[in-house]
């Protein structure tokens, strides 16, 4: 299943110079929130010029990347957007993916990763039966149609499962407990019915959630991030830790499941894999981002060089860096909104203000128009000498992340 770089790839490989030197090169991403704005600060510490197409005037991006203001679902603007970039990549899989086809069939301009991958991310559904396809292990799911299909999914798999939208899911919107047969009606209305396309998942009584970025190389070669365990709140990311507290011989599992399914993906990038791990030590796919992800933002402190690097190293056919932890440990808090507007940055305030106290804190505000209850508005790193030290770390900032990673 591993595909072959595409000519236009190919073709922008010539962005290392005769001297072996890369030289300056123009990166567009479809997209220019929080992932477009972090990528654009690396991107001007590599000397890459970075600009982004977001449909908000002022995005996050737009302080650090020149922004254009347009839809990345509108294939006009994409088009037009992708005309002086070298290459043309994601922050954001719920792009117009015909576009980017467009793009790559039409110009000189490399797209990576593939629009194919794009497609098959998108619909969570088509997601499941690709890995299903690749061999890699993952949970039974099945299409729901009607009462009668969501029925089945009740009697084949027992109660509760996880009913999904295919497609626009992201931060658990899109995701519904099913708990009973009298509990389906009420799933299916919350997610919009069934017309909104939706599937079932067998409920998966994980221990623990981990999740690695691997990042791959137009030629096809993989790099893998240290693996971090992920804490959810709401179905939001809320933490992430690394070195996960789990056996070595389950983080290896971890690595080599991600590495399957990222090697089923065509493109260069960084991908973000979502794994469960199970009682008896298996380990289990849950889904995988084509761009920098969440769990990934501990890099840009922690490791040798961060997922934003990488991604743009391996969309420009650059080699790909060294992607080791460089400190102890690790964890990055996610400051979600806790209420509307001004009391909302009131509240984060406070929590940033904790942690510009704490050493070894790092912040990150992502400077968007406002805040809303469960929105991303930015993220703390914390990193020290091991994991007691960074939980101990956290605990001075938010007691009650704190005690949801011990
Ligand atoms: P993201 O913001 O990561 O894209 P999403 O909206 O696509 O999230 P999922 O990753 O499908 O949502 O699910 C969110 C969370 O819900 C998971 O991280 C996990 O905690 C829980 N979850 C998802 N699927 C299952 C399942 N089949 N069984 C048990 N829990 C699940
Ligand atoms: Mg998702
Ligand atoms: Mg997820």
């Amino acid at each position: 299943l591993r595909c072959e770089a595409s000519p236009a790839a190919q073709e922008a490989s010539t962005m290392v110079s005769e001297a072996g030197m890369p030289r300056t090169a123009v990166v567009g991403v479809l997209g220019g929130g929080q992932l477009g704005k972090m990528l654009g600060q690396e991107a001007a510490k590599m000397g890459v010029a970075l600009k982004v197409l977001d449909p908000t005037p002022d995005c996050p991006a737009s302080v650090v990347a020149k922004q254009v203001l347009g839809s990345f679902r509108d294939r006009e603007a994409v088009q037009q957007f992708a005309k002086d970039c070298d290459v043309l990549t994601v922050e954001i899989e719920h792009i117009d993916a015909d576009a980017m086809q467009a793009v790559a069939e039409q110009s000189a301009v490399a797209v990576e990763p593939t629009p194919h991958t794009l497609r098959v991310i998108q619909d969570k559904y088509r997601q499941k039966q690709h890995f299903s396809e690749a061999g890699v292990p993952l949970c039974d799911f099945r299409e729901v149609k009607c009462s009668k299909c969501a029925e089945g999914a009740g009697r084949s798999f027992g109660f509760p499962y996880m009913l999904k939208c295919k497609r626009l899911a992201y931060d658990g919107r899109g995701n519904a407990v099913v708990s009973s047969e009298e509990g389906i009606a009420a799933a299916v209305e919350a997610l919009g019915g069934y017309e909104a396309g939706l599937y079932a998942e067998k409920w998966v009584p994980f221990v623990c959630e981990l999740a690695v970025m691997v990042v791959r190389s137009r030629d096809g070669s993989l790099a893998s991030f240290p693996v971090v365990q992920t804490i959810h709140k709401d179905s939001i990311l809320w933490t992430t830790e690394t070195p996960a507290r789990v056996p070595p011989a389950a983080q290896r599992r971890v690595q080599e499941v991600a590495e399957q399914a990222v090697a089923a993906l065509e493109g260069a990038g960084v991908f973000g894999v979502e794994t469960f791990l199970l009682p008896d030590g298996s380990v289990q796919l849950n889904e995988v981002a084509p761009r920098p992800h969440n769990s990934g933002h501990y890099t840009i402190e922690a490791c040798s060089s961060s997922q934003f690097e990488a991604h743009l190293r391996a969309v420009l056919g650059w080699p790909l860096g060294d992607t080791s932890l460089r400190v102890g440990a690790s964890i990055m808090l996610n400051i979600l909104g806790e209420a509307e507007g001004e009391e909302g940055e009131r509240r984060a305030h406070q929590l940033m203000a904790r942690a510009y106290g704490v050493p070894g804190a790092s912040v990150h505000w992502y400077g968007k128009a406002g805040v809303a209850p469960q929105r991303k508005i930015g993220h703390l790193t914390i990193v020290g000498r091991d994991n007691d030290e960074v939980r101990r770390r956290l605990r001075l900032i938010d007691a009650g992340a704190a005690d949801a990673v011990e």
